[in-house]
C-alpha cells in the first residue's frame, strides 16, 4: 500500500511507501490507494484531486477537530463553495432566484404595485407560460415590462441537449453561465406521475464510492435560480409529451444539504401555490447524512426528506459513504428519531442502493429492521446502476426480493426501484461528466475485496 500525505499549510504532497505511519492531529488526512495506482494515470489524478479545494477543505476541517483519527478526515467544508460569480451585465437580478416575497419587494422598490409582482410571478411559473423571454411576458404593463427587461434576467440556464432512454426517461443537459454543465432527469411513470430529478451542485464533494457524480469532485454550488429553472424548463419542454410533471426530487448531481441555503430557497419557490405549486409532500430532498443541515431542513422546510443509507454498519458506510466518518450511523438515526417524534404523519424515505456482497446479506436486512426501529419511515431498495470504472456489482432481483421480504416481515414499508434511464447514463448515481481530476477510490475493507470487480 502507498500512502499519500497532504500538508495543507505548505501545499506539499508526499508519496511514501510506509504503511505504518499513523495519522496525527497535524497530518490527519491519509488516503490509502492500491499500489497499482502508482503505475497508472489515476495516481496523477488523485494527486491533483488532493490539491483541489474540496479535499483540502476536508483535511482542514478534520485538523481543527479534536479527533486525531483518520476516520474524521473526510469532511468537506460547507462554506468553501458558495456562489458562482455574479453576472456582470449591469448587475441584473435573476428573477428565478427570488421567493415571491422578495420579488414583491423588488417590484415595489422600482415604484410598481405589488399586484404587478403577482402577474410577473404567474408568467414565470404558471398558466403553461413558463416564460423565458421578455416577449413572453404578455399582458404586463408596458412600463413595468421595460423596467423588468432593463434590470432583470428571466433565465439562469442555457439548454444544451436532451437524450432519451429506451424506457422513456429523458436526460436534459444545461450549460451554466460559466460554461459548466449540469444534468436534469425527467422520469415518466405509468401511474400518472412524472418526476423531475434536479441537481443542486456541479459535481459533488461526498465521494460516495458507488456514484459517478461523486468521482467528479465538487465544482460549485448551484444558485437557487439554477435549481428552480431545471423544474421550470422540464415542465416547459416536456409537459406536452409526458404529461404534467408532478414530483420533484433533489437527487441529481450534488449533495443538496451541502448547498442548503439555496436548496431551501429553491424548494420554497417550487411549492408556492401561485407559481409552480408542487405539493410539499411531492418535493423530496435527499441527503447522504449531513446531520446539522438535516436538522435545519426539518425545522425550516415542510418538504419531504430522503436519507441515503446504503449500509447497516459503520465499517461499510465509512467506506462507501465517507461522510459517515463524520456523522456515524447511530448519530444520524438518533437525530431522525428525535426530530421526527414531534412531527405528525411525516415519514423519512431511506434509500438503500444494493451492492452485491457488500450490503445485501440477509443479516444486513435484519440489522436494517433494527436500525430503523422507532423512526417513521419507508425504505426504498434501489438497484445499483453500474458505470464505467465502478467496482460494484448489482444485486440480482431474486436477492432483492428476499431482502425486501425480511424488511416487510420486520414491519417496514418497503419499495423497490429498478433502474431507469440506464442506457443514457440518466439513472440514479450516473450523472455528470468526469474531468481529468477525479475523486480518489477509498480503501476497500479486506473482507469485501472478493465481492468487487477484479479490475476497474
Ligand atoms: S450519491 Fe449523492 S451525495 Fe453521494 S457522491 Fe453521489 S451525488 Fe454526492
Amino acid at each position: 500500500m502507498i500512502r499519500l500525505w497532504t500538508m495543507r499549510r505548505f501545499g506539499v504532497i508526499t508519496v511514501t511507501n510506509s504503511a505504518i505511519i499513523t495519522p496525527t492531529a497535524a497530518f490527519p488526512g491519509t488516503l490509502t490507494l492500491p499500489s497499482s495506482t502508482l503505475r497508472n494515470h489515476r495516481l496523477t489524478n488523485s494527486i491533483r484531486f488532493l490539491q483541489s479545494p474540496s479535499l483540502l477543505s476536508c483535511f482542514s476541517s478534520s485538523s481543527s477537530s479534536s479527533s486525531s483519527s483518520s476516520s474524521a478526515a473526510y469532511l468537506p467544508s460547507l462554506d468553501e463553495f458558495s456562489q458562482p460569480k455574479a453576472r456582470d451585465d449591469n448587475q441584473k437580478v435573476i428573477l428565478k432566484g427570488m421567493t415571491y416575497g422578495v420579488l414583491q419587494e423588488w417590484v415595489e422598490s422600482h415604484g410598481f404595485r405589488p399586484g404587478q409582482a403577482l402577474m410577473l410571478w404567474k408568467r414565470l411559473y404558471k398558466d403553461n407560460i413558463w416564460a423565458k423571454d421578455f416577449d413572453e411576458l404578455e399582458g404586463l404593463n408596458k412600463d413595468f415590462k421595460r423596467m423588468v427587461s432593463e434590470h432583470a434576467e428571466l433565465g439562469a440556464l442555457s439548454f444544451k441537449d436532451i437524450r432519451s432512454a429506451s424506457d422513456g426517461t429523458r436526460k436534459i443537459l444545461f450549460t451554466l453561465d460559466d460554461g459548466l454543465v449540469i444534468e436534469t432527469v425527467v422520469i415518466p411513470c405509468d401511474r400518472g406521475r412524472t418526476t423531475v430529478c434536479v441537481s443542486s451542485q456541479v459535481g459533488c464533494a461526498m465521494n460516495c464510492q458507488f456514484c459517478y457524480t461523486g468521482r467528479m469532485g465538487l465544482k460549485r454550488n448551484l444558485t437557487a435560480a439554477e435549481i428552480v429553472e431545471q423544474a421550470v424548463y422540464a415542465r416547459r419542454l416536456l409537459s406536452r409529451e409526458v404529461g404534467s410533471i408532478t414530483n420533484v426530487v433533489f437527487m441529481g448531481m450534488g449533495e443538496p444539504f451541502h448547498n442548503i441555503e439555496n436548496v431551501i430557497k429553491a424548494a420554497n419557490i417550487m411549492v408556492d401555490e401561485n407559481g409552480l405549486h408542487f405539493s410539499p409532500r411531492k418535493v423530496t430532498v435527499s441527503t447522504s447524512g449531513l446531520v446539522p443541515q438535516l436538522k435545519r431542513f426539518l425545522r425550516e422546510s415542510n418538504c419531504a426528506l430522503a436519507v441515503s443509507l446504503n449500509a447497516t454498519t459503520d465499517e461499510v458506510r465509512n467506506w462507501i459513504m465517507p461522510i459517515n466518518r463524520k456523522y456515524k450511523l447511530s448519530l444520524l438515526l438518533e437525530t431522525l428519531r428525535e426530530e421526527l417524534s414531534s412531527r405528525h404523519k411525516y415519514k423519512v424515505l431511506f434509500e438503500y442502493v444494493m451492492l452485491a456482497g457488500v450490503n445485501d446479506s440477509m443479516d444486513d436486512a435484519r440489522r436494517l429492521v433494527e436500525l430503523v426501529q422507532g423512526i417513521p419511515c419507508k425504505i426504498n431498495l434501489i438497484q445499483f446502476n453500474p458505470h464505467s470504472g465502478s467496482q460494484f456489482i448489482q444485486t440480482d432481483e431474486d436477492k432483492m426480493i428476499k431482502f425486501r421480504n425480511i424488511l416487510a416481515e420486520g414491519g417496514c414499508t418497503v419499495l423497490m426501484r429498478f433502474s431507469r434511464g440506464n442506457d443514457q447514463m440518466a439513472a440514479c448515481g450516473q450523472l455528470g461528466m468526469l474531468g481529468s481530476v477525479q475523486a480518489p477510490v477509498m480503501r476497500v475493507p479486506e473482507q469485501f475485496r472478493s465481492s468487487l470487480r477484479a479490475s476497474v
